[in-house]
């Protein structure tokens, strides 16, 4: 089957790999009926980590193909979503919401999904079967809920995002974008999306922004400082993971507000002292993208929200690389993938 590998940093290629088997009895083999590039598979990429002949995609949509004796809750045909972590959903990490952080997890990023065919670990935990064959249409947003729209949900939620509050999210990039949209489902009553470029500001209100900030770094705390009496924001989105974003995000706060941080973190290293002062409260990493699974399969398959909006560029799989080149070069917001 053909599969993308990462050969090296800025070289993408399509490779013939060995058709998935199972390994383990809880597992399943999908086909795969969409995948995409992710803003984290940008850092491997620009050379930032390590890319050495790396399977490459962790999101993913498809068709249960084949499953392990011991798996119970989907069968061959299911149409699935399933999260950029698999993981059991019955260890008590898990029951308490956090199964990006599973005692069995693993990572599906080590497996690959921008492929014709993957393999699922822990199919029971990992993968939620929509209530049939999707419309076409619907398939976007369902590939989006396996990470970016679950991402954005749940620095959403890490934030403390609700009614009467007001939200500040720094990163533009699809989570950035889908953290507007998961804030306006929640009930915020004013989203300021930090961005500079016309296309996503568009995006961003379309999905629920009131105002758009273009500044960044200190000016932009200070433009949302501006915004909010002097006191910040109650909740703020990173989405970036730089040191400059994560300082953005929490200089925006409010004391006693909530900092919802879902960006890779590279090389941030948080000033102990001003941490102290700030008052802040922080929380995030890999999102637990599972514990939302149901609730956004059921918003997507009712057409309440359409996350799929964030795809502006469709290519076969074996154009990968060009997806790539869009991503890095920000001409496309996200990519999707058709095998
Ligand atoms: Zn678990």
């Amino acid at each position: 089957m053909r599969s993308v590998i990462m050969h090296a940093p800025g070289d993408v290629r399509i490779a013939e790999r060995e058709y998935p088997s199972i390994l383990k009895p809880t597992d399943a083999i999908i086909r795969v009926t969409a995948a995409c590039v992710c803003g984290s598979d940008l850092w491997p990429y620009r050379g930032l980590d390590d890319a050495a002949d790396a399977p490459m995609g962790h999101e993913y949509v498809g068709v249960i193909e084949e499953i392990g004796a011991d798996v119970k809750t989907v069968k061959p045909g299911d149409f699935v979503v399933g999260s950029f972590m698999a993981s059991d959903n019955t260890c008590e990490i898990c029951q308490a919401g956090y199964q990006s952080r599973c005692v069995h997890v693993e990572a599906m990023g080590g497996i690959g999904t921008q492929a014709e065919y993957a393999r699922i670990p822990w199919a029971d935990g990992t993968l939620v079967a929509t209530p049939g064959m999707p419309d076409p249409d619907l398939i976007p947003s369902l590939l989006a809920a396996s990470d970016v729209l679950g991402t954005g949900w749940f620095a959403a939620v890490a934030a403390e995002v609700g009614p009467g509050k007001t939200v500040a999210v720094v990163g533009d990039g699809a989570v950035g974008l889908l953290g507007v949209l998961a804030a306006r489902q929640l009930g915020a009553e004013r989203i300021i999306a930090m961005s500079r470029h016309w296309d996503r500001q568009e995006l961003a209100r379309e999905f629920g922004a009131t105002d758009i900030v273009e500044e960044r770094g200190d000016a932009g705390v200070a433009r949302i400082k501006e915004l909010t009496g002097g006191l910040g924001a109650h909740s703020v989105i990173e989405a970036v993971g730089t040191q400059e974003s994560m300082m953005q995000a929490i200089r925006s706060t409010r004391p006693g507000g909530h900092v919802g941080y879902v960006g890779v973190s590279h090389d941030v290293e948080l000033p102990g002292l001003e941490l102290f002062f700030s008052g802040v409260h922080l929380h995030g990493g890999p999102a637990p993208v599972r514990r939302f699974l149901p609730e956004l399969i059921d918003l997507i398959w009712e057409r309440k929200i359409n996350p799929g909006k964030v795809f502006d560029l469709t290519l076969p799989l074996a154009d990968a690389a060009e997806g790539y080149r869009a991503m890095d070069e920000r001409r496309a917001i996200k990519v999707l993938l058709t095998p």
